[in-house]
């Protein structure tokens, strides 16, 4: 089987499409045709060697498409079922997958270092030199075949473009305030960076109740934005200090750090009130530290903790957010951004690295 998909050959160095061979599926994997993926902050830090991975490598991994053909095994889906990619399928058997964190199975893990789906093969080769996935996936193309599990159900009702963001940003962001903080009603919340995944926390946090969301952001159309999806106050980062100390003089009850910077969680940290809790959201650098002070977690009894993937297995929390889209609860459609084909995926990646409102998207 072929493929056409954008190839990473080395960070720095322009995408460039190209038709790719493709192994036939397992017994236990299907074919998915692409229809969108939108581009993640973690492609971002791959496409500009901030992780190291190897190459070349197809990137992407919050899509959605359909089913093309499916392996011997599969009676999930069928060819011709829409639906959304997750990157962790997961091997099932690892603690993390036991205690229903497929996200940080330890296997998973050590296949998207590697650049390999989790069975160790990528099944991507061009002119017989292997070629890797990025997140285990490597969306980025118009045909990808993934394990049966990775291809979650998304029903008729909602269209490709909007479906694409739920495979990631949205998973991620509504699950770090639904289950990685878990607030009672009425909290107040700061969420630092409103960006793709940023807006979903926005969003959670409405609908998990919260009394008053303060959104942080330098660009003021990501700031608007925010406040059409929930937030009660907005302010830039120089405004900071004012913004939170109007909200509560003490802090606010959860910070959220959607950018994943030493110096956003050193902020989300710091404007928590004494015995509330900061989440660190984003994805930093690879080798970057954190310099923290002791005395927050002990005179002033705060919390500092970490979320990945949404804190839940996808296949729970997918039909949870469908449910909550098809309710009008949360929105998709203005959080998309720019579209580009799949030959056009390098100013895909360009637009997003320069900070364009929405998420964008290739439609390979
Ligand atoms: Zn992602
Ligand atoms: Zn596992």
């Amino acid at each position: 089987m072929k493929t056409r998909a954008a190839v990473l050959h080395e960070p720095g160095r322009p995408l460039e499409v190209h038709e790719l061979d493709v192994d036939e599926p397992l017994p236990d994997e299907v074919v998915v045709r692409m229809a969108a993926v939108g581009i993640c902050g973690t492609d971002l830090h791959s496409y500009v060697g901030e992780w190291k991975r190897p190459t070349p490598i197809v990137l992407g991994h919050e899509g959605a498409g359909v089913v093309e053909a499916v392996g011997d095994e599969v009676s999930a889906v069928a060819p011709g079922d829409r639906v959304v990619l997750s990157w962790a399928p997961a091997c099932g058997e690892c603690g993390a997958c036991r205690r229903g964190r497929p996200a940080a199975c330890a296997p998973l893990s050590a296949a998207i270092g590697r650049g390999t789906l989790l069975g160790g093969r990528t099944g991507l080769a061009l002119d017989g030199e292997t070629v890797y996935r990025g997140t285990a996936t490597g969306a980025l193309a118009e045909r990808v075949v993934v394990a049966a599990g990775a291809a979650l159900p998304l029903g008729a009702d909602i269209p490709f473009e909007h479906a694409a963001l739920l495979g990631c940003a949205a998973l991620t962001g509504v699950g770090a305030v639904l289950n990685a903080a878990r607030p009672e009603p009425g909290f107040s919340a700061l969420v630092i960076g409103a960006g793709g995944v940023g807006q979903f926390v926005v969003q959670g946090a409405r609908i998990a109740g919260a009394g008053a969301i303060l959104a942080v952001d330098p660009v003021e159309a990501r700031r608007e934005q925010a406040v059409r999806l929930g937030a009660t106050h907005v302010c830039a980062p120089e405004e900071l200090r004012e913004s939170v100390r109007a909200l509560d003089p003490e802090g606010v009850d959860y910070a959220f750090d959607a950018v994943g910077a030493p110096e956003t969680t050193a902020l989300a940290l710091r404007w928590t009130r004494g015995g509330g809790t900061a989440v660190v959201v984003g994805l930093a650098a690879a080798g970057v530290r954190l310099s923290l002070d002791p005395l927050d977690f002990t005179n002033r009894e705060k919390t500092l903790t970490g979320t990945i993937y949404g804190s839940e297995d996808p296949a729970v929390a997918l039909p949870r957010l469908l449910e909550l889209v098809r309710a009008g609860q949360l929105e998709l459609a203005g959080l998309v951004g720019p579209s580009f084909s799949l030959d056009d995926a390098e100013e895909a990646f360009r637009a997003s690295l320069a900070g364009v409102p929405g998420r964008v998207l290739v439609t390979p």
